[in-house]
């Protein structure tokens, strides 16, 4: 049987921004995948950066990195971790990046002599980069999630490909736009008009919505969907009721409660019958352990975070909090994060003891010098009253130095990133960025995407690996993580570091860098770093071992 052609559902915003689109089409991908369909996602990104990677994450969230190496929006972390699968960079657009490409074409004669405008050649390449990543993911379906809401000026040439692919096969292409019905406080009714705003916004861009999600604090009423229904020429049935949920892993089976897959695959003309997939039923047994999971369990998270206030902060670590919380339901605990300014240690350092209250600490990924005092003495706490401690990135490499300073003996241990005149510069930069350094080339340079290491045998992170996978102990000792960092362990003070007691318990198959920093199980109940970033692989489906192990150890402490 010919196999259909393959579908795009576009994924706008209307109203306002903010109000959950990358979990709504991480949702619509996850109830498609339950039913058998191979779903692949898109964000595009209206903004010229070429990448998310030279943004500061508390302007714009967090930088997801991909396997590949590409520096993307966290967006892309909520559809791997949604559609449990890998992504690519061809699933990740800004304008930068196609306006970069169909520039260089025109520079080689890509276009024969022709003159490139604005219109078509731009929406074109858009065209030709989501077809790209299709074939790619050999998706059957997959969702394009538009960033912002329309109506923005930036959006407009996206739009503008979305309605010329709608144009080549009607049939193939649909349209959902997220929207927002505010409840303003003194009317106390939820209002549809900026809906109905919105939806001819979009008209203006010759597109009509297939589907309308309607978020809102409260499910809508039929009073609200007849509006919406007759302002904005959709059938009743094509109004889906989006309310706030108290997990966002609800969302998939809230859409389905109102029958979304179904409409979806009837306007798409898609078969496929309903079977629940092990994929879908592991799904069900996740979002009923985020339920069950009652005890809780407190960790700190320390970074340097000035007057960013809690909701900035959360984005800015969106894997990192999801990470924590899929192992602690995995062991049917509630974490509760509470973030910690490192600066506030420096200022007041009986601040510390505040620290035994916590069942565990976690030092997260940064860059520069801030705060960086406040999180060493926070590690030294860490490790003398052995409270459980994970190091990210940075949390690993000032675990390092901690260690080099308070038991090597080593007083001025530094990064170079922070004292590059100290006389032990214990974390260096690599040799082949001084001179990108030198230059000011910062975009793209850094040690981007996957790489293998192998584990030291019988260490702490090596039985946390080999959890995964019991029967394949050999294979399990070389593990593959995502990495987004500068510098590096400098391998001259690693004998001494050793002698001392500190493990490097993972390497990179060269043995030139050290990736795992720990402390055996017989020093401290949990203390580990690693040069990598685990977060970006910890799934719903697939909590990541180093947590899990991380977090047995808080589950631990707290009992004591
Ligand atoms: N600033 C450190 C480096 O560049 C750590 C980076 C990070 O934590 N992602 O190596």
């Amino acid at each position: 049987m010919k196999k259909p052609d393959p579908k795009y559902i576009f994924v706008v915003g209307g109203v306002i921004s903010g109000v959950g689109k990358g979990i709504a089409a991480s949702s619509i991908g996850r109830i498609l995948e339950d039913r058998g369909l191979a779903v692949s996602a898109i964000k595009i990104d209206a903004y010229i950066n070429v990448d998310a990677g030279t943004m500061n994450p508390t302007e714009h969230g967090e930088v997801f990195v991909l396997g590949d190496g590409d520096e993307t929006d966290q967006d892309m972390g909520n559809y791997e971790r949604f559609l449990n699968k890998d992504l690519t960079r061809t699933n990740y657009m800004t304008t930068g990046r196609v306006y970069a490409s169909v520039i260089e074409r025109e520079r080689n004669l890509g276009y024969g002599g022709r003159c490139v405008q604005v219109v078509p050649h731009i929406p074109l390449e858009i065209i030709s980069r989501i077809k790209k990543a299709r074939k790619n993911a050999k998706a059957d379906v997959v969702v394009i999630e538009i960033g912002g809401t329309v109506g923005e000026y930036e959006n407009v040439l996206f739009l503008e490909a979305a309605r010329m692919m709608k144009i080549e096969s009607p049939q193939d292409v649909a349209f959902v736009m997220v929207s927002y019905l505010p409840v303003p406080s003194k009317v106390g009714e939820m209002k549809t008009k900026p809906t109905q705003h919105a939806v001819r916004a979009l008209n203006a861009s010759g597109i009509q919505p297939d589907v309308v999600l309607a978020r809102s604090d409260s499910p809508l009423d039929e009073k609200r969907k007849e509006k919406i229904s007759f302002f904005c020429n959709l059938s009743k049935g094509r109004i889906i009721s989006a309310p706030d949920v108290e997990s966002v892993y609800d969302i998939p089976a809230n859409f389905e409660k109102e029958k979304l897959s179904d409409l979806l695959c009837s306007i798409l003309d898609l078969k496929a019958p309903k079977k629940k997939s092990s994929s879908a039923l592991a799904w069900k047994k996740f979002v009923r352990s985020v339920h069950r999971s009652k005890k809780p369990l407190k960790i700190a998270v320390v970074g340097k975070y000035f007057e960013t206030g809690d909701f900035v902060l959360s984005d800015s670590y969106l894997s990192v909090i999801e990470a924590v919380k899929y192992s602690a339901f995995a062991e049917g605990r509630k974490p509760e994060l509470v973030w910690l300014n490192s600066v506030d240690f420096e200022k007041s350092p009986a601040k510390l003891k505040s620290l035994s209250s916590y069942d565990g600490i976690i030092v997260p990924g940064g860059f520069g010098s801030r705060g960086v005092e406040g999180k060493l003495k926070v590690i030294q706490y860490a490790r003398e009253h052995k409270i459980p401690y994970f190091g990210l990135c940075y949390g690993m490499q000032l675990l390092v130095i901690e260690y080099a300073r308070n038991v090597l003996g080593l007083k001025d241990a530094n990064t170079r990133e922070v004292n590059p005149n100290a006389k032990n510069i214990i974390i260096d930069v690599m040799e082949n960025q001084k001179e990108r350094i030198a230059k000011k080339q910062m975009g793209n340079t850094m040690r981007l995407g996957a790489f293998p290491d192998v584990l030291k045998e019988g260490s702490v992170a090596a039985r946390a690996y080999a959890s995964l996978d019991s029967k394949a102990p050999r294979s399990a000792r070389r593990i593959f993580e995502r990495h987004r960092h500068r510098y590096e362990v400098n391998n001259a003070y690693i004998p001494a570091l050793e002698r001392a007691g500190l493990v490097f318990s993972g390497k990179s198959p060269d043995g030139m860098l050290a990736e795992i920093a720990e402390l055996p199980a017989r020093e401290h109940p949990f203390f580990l770093g690693t040069q990598f970033h685990p977060e970006f692989l910890a799934r719903p489906l697939s909590p990541h071992p180093l947590f899990t192990a991380f977090i047995k150890a808080a589950v631990k402490k707290k009992k004591q």
